[in-house]
């Protein structure tokens, strides 16, 4: 058992595939009842990570506490703390709503199964799908199922992976508001997402690119210590004589996105790139400048790490 403020705390954690670091000495402290975003490009180590904390796998090198207990000596321990939610539903198509938290009550052993299973069943909205089979439920409420299922012995640490994957954005919404309810009442949530949207709404973020912990701090950390700016250009005020492209030529613009009607150009030199754009479009168009979105912010990272997707 490590005493400790923090739900995950790890150090120089290293694991390897085929001779290769796929998490490279990662080290994290996550506070305890958040929720922590851990984000990155397919293929960057974070399913790797996940089962590393949720105690599946060892790692190779480093060390660490999860839910208090330590990433080698105390895997079985880790477990018995995690509630896990994986991407792929785990649920049992055929059964109903209760019939499947009944079954995992029974495996967990739980003392007071049919109270625990009302509770639940009341706390995720479920009980109106009570008779329900699974099959015929939508991924939201799937989803709000396998959350209920992972929170049934009542884990201080609740570790979902892409929650938000296939689900229509009111579900997406739905659950996000459970999972801060969750943290309000002393929870922990660590999660795996590629939605910007959800990324805003976690506590602090973590950000790995192929093994590499590149940032990791609240969304306004991230961005302040990248140090860019954006300047976002309305598209209809750009002449048509001139081509939208040419921005692409601008030097010290460092990554270009579009949204919408409008270009984000984002640099660590605004004036520069004021002047640059100025140079090209005289004073015609229309812009205003912008707090740097966490896109930009981690597209910039990578670039700056030499790091290619
Ligand atoms: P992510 O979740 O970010 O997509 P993963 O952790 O799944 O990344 O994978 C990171 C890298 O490790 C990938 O190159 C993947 O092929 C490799 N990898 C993952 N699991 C194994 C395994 N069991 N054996 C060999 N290579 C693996």
């Amino acid at each position: 058992m490590c005493a400790n403020q923090y739900i995950i705390d790890i150090e120089n954690v290293t694991k390897y595939y085929n001779h290769k670091a796929v998490v490279d000495k990662v080290s994290i402290k996550i506070p305890k009842g958040i929720i922590c975003g851990l984000l990155g490009p397919n293929g960057s180590g974070k399913t790797t990570l996940m089962r590393i904390l949720c105690g599946l796998i060892k790692p190779d090198a480093g060390s660490g506490c999860c839910c208090g207990y330590d990433l080698i000596k105390g895997t079985k321990d880790i477990k018995g703390k995690i509630g896990y939610v994986p991407q792929k539903f785990s649920l049992f198509a055929q059964l109903t709503v209760y019939e499947n938290l009944d079954f995992i009550a029974k495996i967990y052993g739980c003392a007071n199964r049919e109270k625990t299973i009302s509770e639940l069943m009341e706390k995720f909205h479920l009980t109106k799908y009570k008779d329900y089979l699974t099959a015929v439920l939508s991924g939201g409420w799937k989803q709000r199922l396998a959350i209920a299922i992972a929170f049934i012995h009542n884990p201080p640490l609740l570790v979902l992976d892409e929650p938000g994957t296939g689900i229509d954005p009111q579900s997406r919404y739905n659950i996000w508001q459970h999972l801060e309810e969750l943290t309000n009442h002393g929870t922990s949530v660590f999660l795996t997402t590629h939605y910007f949207d959800e990324a805003e709404k976690c506590s602090m973020l973590i950000y790995l690119a192929y093994g590499t912990l590149l940032t990791t701090g609240t969304k306004n950390e991230i961005v302040e210590r990248s140090d860019l700016k954006t300047i976002c250009i309305k598209k209809k005020s750009i002449p048509e004589y001139l081509p939208k492209t040419l921005l692409q030529t601008i030097g010290p613009i460092e990554v270009l996105l579009e949204r919408g009607d409008e270009i984000y150009a984002t640099g660590t030199n605004i004036d520069h790139m004021l002047k640059e754009i100025h140079g090209i479009y005289a004073n015609k168009i229309e812009y205003t400048i912008e707090q740097t979105q966490l896109e930009e912010c981690f597209i910039h990272l990578l670039e700056k790490n030499n790091i290619k997707t």
